[in-house]
């Protein structure tokens, strides 16, 4: 499933880091490439378009009126926020 994901490196162009290691990326935390070490990360934008689902998500829950249905917006705005932070953003030089 992750297969596809976005862990190319943007200096040498093999495969930076596990999926894994991905999800601990922010716009201010700047890693090093496993196979070049030169330094990545991910774009500054990502926390705001990454977020952005899970944010309408919480927003959505003041319009239901069942915890359950609250329950099952957050987690598909917090399983779109992964999606998006793993296949959509991308790594960039740092
Ligand atoms: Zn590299």
């Amino acid at each position: 499933m992750f297969s596809n994901a976005k862990i190319k490196c943007p200096h040498c162009g093999n495969l930076a880091m596990p999926v894994s290691r991905k999800f601990s990326l922010g716009p201010a935390v700047a890693t090093k490439c496993d196979s070049c070490h030169e330094k990545i990360g991910v774009p500054y934008y990502s926390m705001l378009v990454a977020l952005s689902p899970f944010l309408l998500s919480i927003f959505l829950t003041l319009k239901l009126e069942s915890i359950l249905s609250m329950i099952t917006v957050v987690l598909l705005g917090f399983i779109a926020m992964t999606l998006i932070h793993l296949y959509v953003i991308p790594i960039v030089k740092k």
